[in-house]
């Protein structure tokens, strides 16, 4: 019965070396009554029933077959894999279970099989279950062979991997479905591995988009990140790497690509987690935006410009207006809005046609472009009227000279058409912070002065405070005079004897420049050492005073007179070249002076400006044998003891204490701890602008080495000087002669 049967069944498959009629009298025996027979019997049940267990509950259908390929024997579990019973099975073969084409070459196979007597396994093949749909089996088998060793057939298994071929199909499908979609695309797909940072996937759009083989983005993950503009590369990197703490990533930037041109992208990424939420990928979307950032640019463009000139409009002259004063605000600078109105624009315009006038504003914003600097702006506000801004501004007279220049080169004949004409312009300037502190009232502030501009005759400018033209004017003119009087010799240089106030000898002279103006006359260096020093002046004008000194001083030596010093005063501007130590040698040699008998005399303000670099200046110029002093001292409010790291050899204490010296106490009482303290640091001390002998007497009970004032002599021309020379030695009050050296 069918136990019994499985029971054969099994058993021969358990033990292969068992024959059918060995079996068949096992199980003869076991019908017998013995006890050692019931035991068997029970034991036999209880292994049938576990292989009953196992055939029942496996998925595989076992069948055997004879060398037909019919079936002999198929396990019952078929009934619930494909809907037959076994016996349906049973004499047919298993092409008779598979559609017309998938007999055919399941059958071609199965023959080659056969003929060769081989096992085979995971043959997989189509087969239909009863109720009508297609499964797909794979199936296993082995040649059986019978006691005399012929071949008898197959046995095998057959499993049904319908469901996991279906699985595969649609991963398959799916894939294809997302890669068909990737890949037709014109955006980069992306998928990034956290751990090794490698690239799992981009979609081909990367060749298109960034220019480069696509197998560079996977073999060199840096690729990405590195094409990324260096302005944009840091913020990206960051935002990326905030992805890893699951934020989510939307960034634009730029990238260059290998032939050198840019793209703009935007890239959005997310974060993917595995089961447990752990971010184990990234996956993004990356687009090129090149066009719609370049619409963007043209819209923002036009929103910014005159369409005509392409100038800034006034939108973003307003723009840039505020800006730049608030920088200057922060700055504490100048800044300056030129109103600019070309005068009789609308004769010309009916004369040579609008399409001329065109041309010739077109041409006016090339002209006035060329002449301001990086940080300014031209603006074109609509019709001739055009706007400067001069966004840092250090003087009002450089501002002047810009709106000098536009009147002159807006001045230049036009030649349109074949036409040469000429235009000429009105300029009206406002300042920040003198002629209003905002945009508008800047704005208007220079359109108002350049009205008057007009009324006074076109052709000009005008700043908006009037007071400003005046001062304005009158130091340009000095800058300009300044400027050709040196060219002309119109310097001279004056010498102020320096005492010794022990012996009443002269031992020194200080160098004073003066201006011998053409209309003025006389000038005092109060008046234009500030517009030299302004202008960078100062740096010929004070090298050719050295020069002169040091000759003057030389040509005393030269004949007869005992040596004495040359003080010489510096500006800040002068002592900050570079080589002025090499050209102080130079103007030494040139003159043939030994170093000692000149004196530099530097500020406190000065001195104290950059002390380090000042050290090291000072020291050099030492080494040298000049000598340093410290000129004004006491202004500066700096301590003797600081000044005591400069290396310097004289202290001239400032005028003003002098003066207070006799009438009141503070004055006393600085001028002598100037005194005290110098002499502990080794310094000698000149006393400038003695005036009375009360001063004097004060001076010298307080051991100040030297004096230098009107009670002696003012500055004099070196003629006169030199008269002064002739008898040296007589203190004011009697003028005996020294014992000249001659
Ligand atoms: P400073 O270096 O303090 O020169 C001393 C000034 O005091 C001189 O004025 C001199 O004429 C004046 N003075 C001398 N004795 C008396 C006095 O008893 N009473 C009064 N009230 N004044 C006296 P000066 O010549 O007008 O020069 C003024 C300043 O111009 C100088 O001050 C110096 O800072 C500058 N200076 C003159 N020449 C040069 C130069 O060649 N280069 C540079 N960088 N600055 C110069
Ligand atoms: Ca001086
Ligand atoms: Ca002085």
């Amino acid at each position: 019965q069918q136990p019994i049967g499985v029971l054969a069944v099994v058993g021969r498959k358990g033990n292969r070396d068992l024959k059918d009629s060995q079996l068949m009298s096992n199980i003869g025996s076991a019908l017998g009554f013995s006890l050692e027979n019931l035991r068997q019997e029970e034991a036999l049940r209880a292994s049938e029933e576990k292989f009953r267990d196992l055939v029942e509950n496996t998925s595989d259908v076992m069948w055997e077959m004879d060398e037909n390929g019919v079936y002999t024997y198929c396990s019952p579990n078929v009934a619930s894999i494909l809907g037959y019973e076994p016996e349906e099975l049973i004499g047919k073969t298993p092409f008779d279970f598979m559609p017309p084409e998938e007999a055919k070459r399941v059958g071609d196979l199965f023959g080659t099989i056969v003929a060769e007597r081989k096992p085979f396994s995971l043959l997989a093949h189509q087969t239909r279950y009863k109720d009508g749909r297609l499964g797909v089996m794979e199936c296993s088998g082995s040649p059986m062979f019978d006691e005399d060793g012929r071949f008898a057939g197959y046995r095998g298994v057959d499993r049904d991997i319908s469901e996991r071929k279906r699985a595969e199909e649609e991963l398959r499908e799916s894939e294809e479905r997302f890669r068909q979609m990737a890949e037709q695309i014109r955006d980069l797909f992306w998928l990034r591995e956290v751990e090794t940072g490698d690239v799992v996937y981009a979609s081909p759009a990367y060749e298109t988009i960034w220019g480069r083989p696509l197998q560079q983005a996977y073999e060199d993950p840096k690729d990405w990140i590195e094409s990324i503009l260096p302005e944009d590369k840091e913020r990206v990197s960051a935002s990326f790497e905030r992805m890893l703490q699951g934020e989510s990533y939307e960034e634009e930037y730029r990238i260059s690509r290998p032939d050198g041109s840019i793209r703009w992208i935007r890239d959005r990424g997310y974060p993917v987690r595995d089961q447990d939420g752990r971010i184990y990928r990234l996956t993004g979307i990356a687009e090129d935006i090149t066009a719609r950032r370049r619409a963007e640019e043209t819209i923002r463009h036009l929103a910014y410009h005159d369409s005509l000139t392409d100038l800034a409009n006034r939108t973003m002259f307003e723009d840039r207006l505020t800006v730049a004063l608030a920088q200057a605000r922060r700055k504490g600078r100048m800044a300056a809005v030129m109103f600019l109105d070309l005068d009789r624009f609308k004769v010309v315009n009916d004369t040579v046609g609008h399409a001329l006038g065109d041309d010739l504003l077109q041409g006016v914003g090339e002209r006035l472009t060329g002449l301001v600097r990086e940080g300014d702006t031209v603006a074109r506000l609509g019709g001739d009227e055009f706007t400067l801004l001069l966004a840092e501004v250090e003087r009002a007279e450089d501002m002047v000279e810009v709106a000098e220049r536009v009147l002159d080169t807006l001045r230049q004949p036009w030649v349109l058409n074949g036409h040469e004409f000429r235009i000429t312009t009105s300029i009206g300037i406002a300042m920040f912070p003198n002629d209003g502190e905002d945009a508008d009232s800047l704005l208007s502030n220079a359109d108002t002065a350049m009205y008057r501009a007009k009324d006074q005759g076109r052709d000009n400018y005008k700043l908006y405070t009037p007071a400003m033209n005046a001062r304005i004017v009158e130091r340009l003119a000095l800058e300009n005079s300044l400027r050709h009087g040196l060219e002309r010799g119109e310097f001279l240089v004056y010498y102020q004897p320096q005492v010794d106030i022990a012996s009443g000898r002269i031992v020194g002279m200080e160098a004073l420049v003066r201006w011998q103006h053409p209309e003025r006359g006389l000038v005092f260096p109060a008046e234009f050492i500030p517009v030299a020093e302004e202008t960078g002046l100062i740096v010929p004008l004070g090298a050719w005073v050295m020069r002169t000194a040091c000759a003057q001083n030389k040509a005393w030596q030269a004949a007869g007179f005992p040596p004495m010093r040359v003080a010489v005063n510096l500006s800040a501007r002068q002592f900050q070249q570079r080589n002025f130590t090499k050209m102080v040698d130079e103007v030494l040699k040139e003159a043939d002076l030994e170093a000692r008998w000149l004196q530099l005399e530097i500020t406190e303000g000065v001195a104290m400006q950059d002390v380090e670099s000042n050290i090291a200046l000072l020291r050099e110029l030492r080494q040298m044998g000049v000598q340093i002093a410290i000129d004004d001292f006491g202004t500066g409010h700096s301590s003797l003891s600081y000044l005591s790291r400069l290396p310097i050899d004289v202290v001239k204490i400032d005028q003003s204490f002098i003066q207070d010296l006799t009438t009141d106490p503070n004055g006393a009482a600085i001028a002598r701890s100037i005194i005290v303290m110098a002499h502990n640091l080794k310094l000698r001390v000149i006393a400038e602008g003695v005036e009375t002998e009360e001063q004097l007497a004060f001076l010298k009970k307080r051991r100040c080495d030297e004096m230098q004032g009107y009670l002696f002599s003012k500055p004099a021309p070196a003629e006169a000087f030199e008269e002064m020379l002739k008898q040296s030695g007589r203190t004011p009050r009697d003028r005996r002669p020294v014992e000249a050296s001659r």
